[in-house]
């Protein structure tokens, strides 16, 4: 069969199992793109505290442009990495200033999504998944991050290699997902890495995918 074939009946699959996620609204492309780097290698409750922190602290992106480190650093520690992200804010902020003469991303929404994937990725601290997040989440664009989850699944389900890099998936799998699910599918796979196939000990027992898993029928000897 071929993968992208796969994909659908997987797409399918999930969809019955947990239903069609739907997007809320338009988002603020900056303030969703401080929160995605904010969520690099943390979890959702830590980069919630961390983001809900820092816009106590700071009321404005512009004051945070204008903040010692240290002060950015204090506010966000909780998220993680706090130095490393206190950087990337700090640098995206003064590029943006500098650029576009306001703290604002709405020019996004009129870029080609490839441009604005390539413009967001130019700048250290934001790879191709926070900035494929920020076009999915904030702009409604046609593109599929590729976060721990999706990755994991994607290997087990034979749509990668084993040895395949994040970066990598993120240029293999866009191709296979099936045509206007890519918000619905990044959704619902990560949601069952969560709940279902997880890393340490996946419930296959719970699985409508076993028919389709390499990593099932290499443990099982079925398939
Ligand atoms: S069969 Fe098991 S390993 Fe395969 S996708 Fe389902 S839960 Fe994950």
């Amino acid at each position: 069969m071929e993968l992208k074939q796969k994909a659908a009946i997987i797409s399918d699959a999930l969809e019955a199992l947990l239903g069609v996620p739907t997007r809320g609204g338009p988002e603020n492309v900056l303030d969703s793109l401080i929160l995605t780097v904010l969520s690099q290698n943390t979890t959702d409750v830590s980069r919630d505290k961390g983001y809900a922190r820092l816009r106590e602290h700071f009321p404005t992106w512009e004051a945070v442009l204008h903040a010692d480190e240290s002060d950015i650093i204090d506010a966000i520690r909780i998220a993680g990495l706090s130095k490393q992200k206190s950087r990337t804010i700090k640098n995206f902020l003064a590029w943006l200033k500098e650029e576009h003469g306001d703290l604002s991303l709405a020019f996004i929404h009129d870029m080609e999504t490839e441009a604005a994937l390539a413009l967001l990725c130019q700048h250290k601290g934001i790879g191709i998944k926070t900035a494929s997040v920020v076009l999915s989440f904030a702009c409604g664009r046609e593109v599929f991050p590729v976060d721990t989850h999706i990755l994991r699944i994607s290997k087990r389900l034979g749509f990668i290699p084993q040895n395949c890099s994040a970066e990598k998936a993120h240029q293999v799998l866009p191709p296979i997902v099936p045509e206007g699910k890519a918000y619905p599918f990044h959704m619902n796979l990560i949601y069952f890495g969560r709940q279902i196939c997880n890393a340490r000990k996946p419930l296959c027992e719970k699985c409508p995918l076993t028919a389709h898993c390499l990593y099932f029928a290499e443990e099982t000897g079925i398939g």
